[in-house]
């Protein structure tokens, strides 16, 4: 499996954005203008807007995913959503690890982990996000970095539950910043993720696993980063807040 072959995925992050109200009127614009993807096209919103999305994205080739979820199944976690929650209200996808969570909710490569495994054992698809911050990068430790968090992130996953795994790629200092990645800076990273995931698993799991980049993808800068022989795709953050900047992402996307 190569490139040509894995699945690339356009994955939005809408972040604490929108009501129900207004994810229902952006489903519906996006809808038509991602209606011929020959990719796939996965919107996470809101835990509140997650049924409205649903409803709205019915008929359509958008897939509709959570932003996090706890590790327990339920109980006295009073503000969390559990991965069996999920679930069971017909949710597919769920991003774990964003850089947000991390910096301003104390989420540790241990709860990562955590969630990973309680969002498997829920039967979801999780989109595992890791990357490096500036001074991080500046020090020269990025591949360390990555390697360490993505192996921690996926202790006790099996090389079958890897098929439930998508891994973004989002350098911490290009997200919400306008700063990108340059096109080789995230094939490089991309690629160092693929290497440990054969390490883990088997080169056949690593060129299967789709791998995102992340951080300020918009309409201008995609089709340069989603040429890159590592980069299967991308997570969107402001840019999948605007339908037209999203559809034209998802139309570089399938090329
Ligand atoms: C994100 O939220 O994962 C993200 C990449 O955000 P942005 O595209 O806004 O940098």
């Amino acid at each position: 499996m190569n490139k040509a072959t894995r699945k690339t995925i356009i994955a939005g992050n809408w972040k604490m954005n929108k009501t129900p109200d207004e994810a229902k009127a952006l489903i519906s614009e996006m809808a038509p203008l991602v209606k011929d993807a020959d990719c796939d096209v996965i919107a996470c919103v809101p835990f509140v807007d997650l049924a409205v999305a649903q409803q709205a994205a019915e008929g359509s080739n958008i897939k509709i995913g959570a932003e996090n979820c706890h590790w327990e199944v339920s109980g006295a976690y009073t503000g969390e959503i559990s991965a069996t929650m999920l679930k069971a209200m017909g949710i597919e996808y769920v991003i774990i690890g964003h850089s947000e969570r991390r910096q301003y909710f104390g989420e540790t490569d241990v709860t990562v982990n955590k969630r990973v495994r309680a969002a498997l054992d829920a039967g979801l698809t999780v989109i595992l996000c890791v990357g490096e911050l500036k001074e991080e990068r500046e020090q020269g430790i990025t591949a360390e970095l990555c390697r360490m968090q993505t192996k921690v992130a996926l202790q006790g996953v099996t090389a079958e539950e890897m098929s439930r795994i998508v891994i973004a790629y989002e350098p911490v200092w290009a997200i919400g910043t306008g700063l990108t990645a340059t096109a080789d800076q995230a094939d490089e990273v991309c690629g160092i993720i693929r290497d440990v995931i054969a390490e883990l698993y088997s080169t056949e799991v690593a060129e299967a696993t789709t791998i995102q980049y992340g951080g300020s993808m918009n309409d201008a800068n995609a089709e340069e980063l989603l040429s890159k022989v590592n980069v299967d795709g991308g997570l969107i953050g402001g840019a999948s807040l605007v339908a037209e900047k999203f559809a034209k992402i998802v139309e570089f996307a399938s090329k």
